[in-house]
């Protein structure tokens, strides 16, 4: 068994922290060969408008930083390129 560092989660639309317990939405969007999870609150998650493709390059991108910025630059650039 590998250790595997816990994600940082918080929704990735209005920023709450998604602390233990509190219920929430994990989605995922493909781009060509690779697919890209994002999390929100349930709130944010029953809003349509989040739904929109460029909201949820938004949503991707910025869990993505949460992680690094190089991995953010990382995707940022598979976005770009399966615009
Ligand atoms: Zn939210």
């Amino acid at each position: 068994m590998s250790y595997q560092q816990p994600e940082p989660i918080a929704c990735d639309c209005c920023l709450m922290p998604l602390s233990y317990g509190r219920h929430y939405c994990r989605s995922e969007t493909r781009r060509g060969p690779a697919t890209f999870p994002y999390t929100l609150c349930l709130d944010c998650a029953s809003d349509e408008a989040n739904d929109a493709r460029s909201q949820v390059d938004v949503f991707v991108l910025r869990r993505a930083g949460r992680f690094s910025p190089q991995w953010e630059t990382a995707v940022r650039s598979v976005l770009a390129v399966q615009a």
